[in-house]
């Protein structure tokens, strides 16, 4: 009997503790987005934005003005992009303070390292 009530125990303690750290993750997901979702947007037209030729759409970036320029390149792939998968902005170290597009791109465009 004594045994059984410390098993049950023992799982109690264990389920809490695994809803407890479940609930902290997800809490600091939700922060970390609620977060990024009050920045605001990078305007195209921002200086900083207009010297490295950031657009909002990779696919409408001019090849002739950035001829290493890919369509296969976007923020969402940048080792600077600081969003989450499949979000559609998030922050940029480059453009602090300010969402970028995912879908979009600036010359400072760098392969994020394969995870
Ligand atoms: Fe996008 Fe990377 Fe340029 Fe930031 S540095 S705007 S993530 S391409």
């Amino acid at each position: 009997m004594k045994d059984e009530m410390i098993a049950r125990r023992s799982l109690l303690r264990a389920v809490v503790g695994g809803v407890l750290a479940a609930s902290t993750a997800a809490l600091s997901r939700n922060a970390a987005a609620a977060a990024n979702a009050a920045l605001p947007a990078l305007s195209p037209t921002d200086p900083t934005a207009v010297a490295l030729g950031y657009g909002e759409d990779t696919t409408k970036i001019d090849g002739t003005k950035y001829p290493l320029h890919k369509a296969t390149q976007s923020c969402s792939v940048c080792v600077q992009f600081q969003g989450t998968a499949g979000v559609a902005r998030g922050p940029c170290n480059i453009f602090v303070g300010r969402t970028v597009n995912a879908h979009g791109w600036c010359s400072a465009w760098t392969q994020k390292p394969a995870s």
